[in-house]
């Protein structure tokens, strides 16, 4: 079946379409009804099944594949190389999964993981889910106020934690970073347990609180816990991801309908095979982390990769190494990391024989051409690029070469994947637009199995985020400008709200505009996203201070930039670090009081700045224009 009959089928048959897919994974009790869509915008997918995403990750392969490899774990930060068959990650996922239960952890309580790249970090994944209980994983680059947030908003039971990560050879201490979220939160956990990597030497353990995992692991060794069951609908995780608000959303995602979409994204879309291995180059603080590094591979009865690292180091061929030393057929990375790569000397791809790799899979922020065609020559292999969010799980446009090898084009994902009636809608009236027309991507609900479920303890919040930009019809909106060409192929064209794309790493403008409003001198502040050759955008601040003293001189200024940069360290993390803070004495705004972002981002990026009526005051636009005219301006920092 060719693709257009297949994604057909999945639109107009969904039952059918579905109810065949769900026989790639394992049912504790079959469901009732494949889609319960009697509450919009909430669909229920696999009503009444029984299911676990541990046993399927885990316990149904063993019979057949116990002693294949299931976890690699390499760091190259440690230089360690640890590698777990199927049954020894079982092994290791019980004795977490006895921790936590020692610890009152059952169905229903919440986990926060806030871990850097290490085996244990998908043992607490895994244990969590396989007690029915739901996790949280914060990324390790979040500083100690926005997980404050996140704890609040999750309400942990218990947190695991490491007492530090490691980047580019530098430990990156996380304990005392936790215990100062644990200060801030107004509910934190009772306990924290923490994988002591030895790498802080100044680990402070405050007593009845902090438990190390290597005691209480030894106190289960040969602990057997059978899964928790739990319906198909029942929470699977929770993951933070930011809007246009300052309070991320707490995506929660289902049991049953994710377990399904994976396997059969593993099929149909990376066209790979039970036995091979799989190499996600993300971290599990973010979406792909964790369909495609912690469940989708082990799913399917394949091997992950758990890299620690950068692309970079020891040298640019680490990765080409991996895939040749662990036989990786697909790949999954983004372009940030491919536009670091290219950067280097091209013989670094040829050093190692990756004749085993069939796909690399590029996702997470817009793939440019002169990077797609790059990567595409260098390796000689099919190259696809990948659109999808947090909130859908999987991906929303993309090739699959599992239905069929369609050509690419290069800064296009392709076509709507199976199972997303994907529409090009006009801002405002709604209106289906035809090809090479720009419009808003947008989904015809119900969304397929694996999307987010609801705004964790919000589902108010979730209709009125998503569904309701085109009043009189609910319709998920990605808010992301697209086009689709005379062939069908969607162009994707940057966000249409307040959200930056950082690296591949998404940020709310707002969030940082709230950390750089929390230094003391400063009154008001606009951050937009601006393009940035190597990480697709950076954010840069416009800040008004409230005492003039405060920039008198060239010296008062850059000081007081270093202070605004390091606050936003302290309450976001350095991957919301403005690249400049400018100082003006008043932003541009319209008569109603509304700061033209838009306009100030296309003068940053020297392009025009639309329509300007609206302006109240033009001074405040000159401002931004001698601000971006600086020499000082165009040297990051
Ligand atoms: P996140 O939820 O952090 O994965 O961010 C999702 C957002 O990243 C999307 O809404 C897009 O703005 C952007 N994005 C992800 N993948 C792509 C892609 N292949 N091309 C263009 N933008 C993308």
């Amino acid at each position: 079946m060719g693709y257009l009959e297949f994604h057909r089928r999945s639109i107009e048959q969904p039952d059918e379409f579905w109810g065949e897919q769900a026989g790639l994974v394992d049912w504790h009790k079959p469901f009732d009804q494949v889609l319960d869509y009697s509450n919009p915008p909430f669909a229920k997918w696999f009503v009444g099944g029984e299911i676990n995403l541990c046993h399927n990750a885990i316990d149904r392969h063993l019979a057949e594949r116990g002693d294949q490899q299931a976890l690699i774990y390499i760091s190259t930060e440690t230089n360690t190389e640890r590698i777990y068959t199927y049954r020894e990650l079982h092994t290791e996922v019980q004795r977490m999964a006895a921790v936590l239960q020692s610890l009152g952890v059952g169905k229903g309580d919440r986990v926060l993981i806030y871990m850097p790249m290490i085996p244990e970090a998908i043992f607490a994944m895994l244990a969590t889910v396989r007690l029915g209980a739901i996790h949280s994983v914060v990324f390790g680059g979040f500083a100690a106020h926005s997980l404050a947030t996140r704890i609040d908003d999750a309400q942990p039971k218990v947190m695991v934690i490491a007492d530090a990560g490691m980047r580019a050879g530098k430990v990156v201490p996380y304990k005392a970073l936790v215990d100062e979220s644990l200060r801030l939160a107004r509910m934190p956990p009772e306990k924290v347990v923490i994988v002591n990597r030895g790498l802080d030497q100044q680990l402070a353990i405050v007593a009845g609180r902090d438990l190390d995992y290597e005691a209480l692991r030894a106190a289960h060794m040969d602990e057997q816990v059978p899964c928790t069951w739990v319906e198909s609908n029942h929470p699977s995780y929770i993951l933070y991801t930011s809007g246009t608000t300052g309070l991320p959303k707490g995506v929660q995602r289902d049991t049953g309908g994710y377990a399904v979409a994976l396997a059969a994204s593993m099929k149909y879309i990376y066209d790979a095979r039970p036995g091979e291995t799989y190499f996600a180059t993300s971290d599990i603080g973010w979406v792909v982390g964790h369909s495609y590094i912690a469940y989708g591979p082990l799913i399917f009865g394949m091997a992950t990769v758990v890299y620690e690292g950068t692309p970079i180091r020891p040298d640019p061929g680490i990765w080409w190494k991996i895939v040749q030393d662990h036989k990786v057929t697909v790949m999954f990375s983004a372009p940030t990391a491919i536009r670091v790569l290219k950067k280097q000397d091209p013989a670094w791809l040829h050093k190692y024989d990756i004749s085993c790799l069939r796909y690399l899979f590029l996702a997470g922020e817009p793939l440019d051409e002169p990077t797609a065609r790059w990567i595409s020559d260098a390796l000689g292999k099919p190259v696809y690029d990948h659109f999808w969010q947090t909130e859908t799980g999987w991906a929303l446009i993309t090739g699959m070469p599992g239905v069929e090898r369609t050509a690419t084009k290069f800064g296009s994902p392709s076509f709507a994947a199976y199972g997303y009636d994907v529409r090009l809608l006009q801002v405002g009236t709604g209106e289906e637009l035809g090809s090479n027309q720009k419009g808003v991507v947008c989904v015809v609900p119900p969304l397929p199995p694996g999307c987010m479920s609801t705004v964790w303890g919000q589902d108010e919040r979730f209709r009125e985020t998503y569904f309701t930009d085109f009043p009189g019809r609910l319709i998920y909106t990605t808010f992301d400008w697209g086009i689709r060409d005379e062939d069908g192929y969607y162009f994707i064209l940057g966000r249409t709200d307040d959200v930056i794309n950082v690296a591949g790493h998404r940020l709310g403008t707002r969030e940082i505009e709230e950390a750089v409003s929390a230094h003391p001198a400063i009154a008001e502040v606009a951050v937009v996203g601006v393009a940035d050759e190597l990480k697709g955008q950076l954010p840069l601040a416009f800040a008004v201070v409230k005492d003039p003293a405060a920039i008198a001189t060239a010296e008062l200024r850059a000081r007081l930039e270093k202070e605004v940069m390091a606050k936003v360290d302290e309450l976001l993390g350095a991957i919301g670090r403005p690249c400049h803070v400018h100082f003006v004495t008043q932003l541009p705004k319209t008569r109603s009081g509304k700061v033209l972002r838009r306009s100030i981002k296309a003068i940053a990026e020297r392009q025009d700045p639309g329509d300007l009526t609206t302006l109240d005051d033009p001074l405040g636009m000159q401002q931004i224009q001698s601000a971006v005219d600086q020499p000082a301006s165009r040297e990051k920092k």
